[in-house]
């Protein structure tokens, strides 16, 4: 058995580490903190986690990163296919959204955070067309490989 670190005292960007957890590890045998975020949050931590740097706050910090872009000025910027032209004035929509323009010429209005996060990179058509192309590309290779197989 590895001996659990002891991370009591120490800081992970916003998380300071209060103690280990009464219920001291999850069903991986991962040790398991409490963490105070510099937010004010108190949440429990995977040890793991921590000292890998996959969790540096209490979720708040990717909020902020987040909202501060979507106060941004993103015009002309690029996301996948698309390129930002201008901010939809929509005083009736709360949600910060952009007009883009897509490679394939195509003008749509965007919500910034989907823009951000990458979930939209394209318009609707070229997105259902690029998964055509890579479902094609997969079963081009599965052939390939049928062949590869065959001939050996
Ligand atoms: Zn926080
Ligand atoms: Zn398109």
């Amino acid at each position: 058995m590895v001996k659990p670190l002891e991370l009591k005292g120490k800081v992970f960007g916003r998380l300071k580490v209060l103690r280990r957890a009464k219920l001291a590890s999850n069903k991986d045998g991962c040790s398991i903190w409490i963490c105070r975020c510099s937010c004010g949050k108190t949440v429990t931590i995977v040890g793991k986690h921590l000292i890998r740097g996959t969790t540096k706050s209490c979720g708040c910090l990717r909020r902020d990163v987040i909202s501060k872009l979507k106060l941004k000025n993103i015009a002309g910027k690029r996301f996948g296919s698309w390129k930002v032209l201008e901010r939809c004035k929509n005083p009736n929509n709360k949600r910060t959204k952009w007009s883009c323009e897509c490679e394939c010429g195509v003008v749509r209005s965007v919500d910034a955070s989907t823009l951000i996060r990458g979930i939209s990179q394209s318009c609707y058509d070229c997105a259902k067309l690029d998964l055509e192309s890579k479902k094609t590309k997969l079963k081009y290779q599965r052939k390939t490989r049928h062949y590869e197989r065959l001939s050996k």
